[in-house]
């Protein structure tokens, strides 16, 4: 007997909140974290200072139009200068639980006094998606360095549920523990399963029949529909999808309505007009911009993460009161997510530049069938300065060197001098997410 999965909340008080209510919690929560991150912070003392802002110029919630945006290549300059963070950290050093490092890198603390609070989030999000106490939950997150697996792993401990600490890799290996332990539920990327899903068949494991699963949470990289469509008959499972950023964590999910992600009620989540810096209406397109008043350790106050998408505050079915993103629409800026981690043009472009002996070069992300594949089409003449003269040798030092600088497995395609016409720095992406 399958459980039910479409009903209920998890915090009922909290995902039911009134206009009101939300407004005046964003408005305690916004005097407090600005006045925490002024007074605390020198990376962001400095930031306002040189605005002109002092702690009494912020009073409202529609002060929050006053605090200059930040981005993520900025806090990465600020880290670059003062190592290692960049006058981020709000806390004694010796106050800090854990230390994460996400994709850039940048460098962010953690404190056990911000747990609850984030613990709480991700179990509203879990359970929005259909993760219920009692499940089984098959957690294929990485747990090193950056907080996902730990993350996510704290709060369906928090929820009940039975959590297996699995993390990336060794496939065939994943599919025999979801059968031998039962799992009912799985974390992780979406590609990842899929994967999972074609090595079991191989391995004569029927994902269908021989494990039980009944949900997949998704997040880190998009769950277009025509996967989820794929998860769900495979595993015979219904497939949801949280998103958040490496950086700030979850910030929307999924509910029983499938119709969008509701924002993470204790956020202050804007959406940015790039250009103009100015907040949109609801129904256009902007920057998913966010400012997160539990993390006290390293603040982030008007975070603009560069993914473009389009809010709903439509009335939604399943009771939450939280406005929806409806859709993401893809990074507004150079950053590429590849099998959910963020590829840096300019790591590439480092690594390659180390290599007098090769010219010009592109780099493709396309998914041909369920996965990403980084194609990074390079000149080279076969002269061997730096590298083997063979290019089936060179190629292999390069993708060695390619995976330690951006952390994705990269297909290098060393092609003659005068094949491509010309160095494109940005990533091209020609995958289609419908
Ligand atoms: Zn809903």
């Amino acid at each position: 007997m399958k459980v039910d999965r479409s009903k209920g909340f998890w915090n009922k008080k909290e995902e039911t909140m009134s206009k009101e209510e939300k407004k005046r919690l964003d408005t305690k929560n916004l005097l407090f974290i600005f006045r925490h991150a002024y007074n605390n912070s020198p990376f962001y003392k400095k930031l306002y200072q040189g605005a002109g802002l002092t702690p009494e110029d912020i009073k409202t919630l529609d002060d929050i139009r006053k605090i200059p945006l930040i981005t993520k290549p900025e806090l990465q300059e600020a880290q670059k200068r003062d190592p290692p963070f960049g006058g981020l950290l709000a806390v004694p050093l010796n106050k800090l639980s854990e230390i994460f490092i996400s994709p850039g890198p940048i460098y962010e603390g953690g404190m056990a006094d911000e747990e609850e609070k984030l613990i709480e989030a991700g179990a509203k999000a879990a359970y929005s998606c259909g993760i219920r106490p009692g499940d089984i939950v098959h957690n294929a997150f990485l747990y090193h360095l950056v907080p996902a697996g730990l993350g996510l792993h704290m709060c369906l401990r928090h929820m009940g549920c039975t959590v297996i600490p699995m993390g990336v890799g060794q496939t065939v290996y994943q599919a025999i523990i979801m059968r031998d332990l039962g799992a009912t539920a799985f974390t992780g990327t979406p590609s990842f399963l899929a994967m999972i899903g074609e090595e079991a068949k191989k391995g004569g494991i029927d994902p269908k029949n021989d494990l039980k699963l009944e949900v997949g949470l998704f997040t880190a990289e998009p769950l277009p529909e025509s996967l989820r469509k794929h998860l769900e008959d495979t595993f015979d499972m219904i497939a949801r999808q949280m998103y958040g950023t490496a950086d700030v964590g979850g910030i929307s999910r999924e509910c029983p309505e499938v119709s969008g992600m509701h924002l993470e009620e204790t956020l202050i989540v804007e959406l940015i007009d790039p250009k103009t810096k100015e907040p949109v209406a609801p129904g256009e397109e902007g920057d998913v911009t966010v400012t997160l008043p539990h993390k006290l350790a390293t603040p982030f106050i008007r975070f603009r993460t560069g993914d473009g998408s389009v809010l709903s505050e439509e009335k939604c079915g399943c009771g939450r009161t939280s406005p929806k993103l409806l859709r993401i629409l893809g990074r507004v800026d150079a950053l590429t997510k590849v099998k959910g981690m963020f590829v840096h043009p300019a790591n590439i472009k480092t690594t390659i530049r180390k290599h007098p002996e090769l010219g010009n070069y592109e780099a493709i992300v396309d998914r041909p069938g369920l996965s990403d594949v980084l194609t990074i089409r390079i000149e080279f003449e076969g002269t061997g300065q730096t590298l083997p003269k063979e290019a089936s040798e060179a190629k292999k030092v390069l993708e060695d060197e390619f995976k330690e600088m951006i952390r994705v497995k990269a297909e290098v395609e060393l092609v003659p001098k005068g094949l491509i016409k010309e160095t494109k720095e940005q990533i091209i992406d020609l995958r289609k997410f419908d």
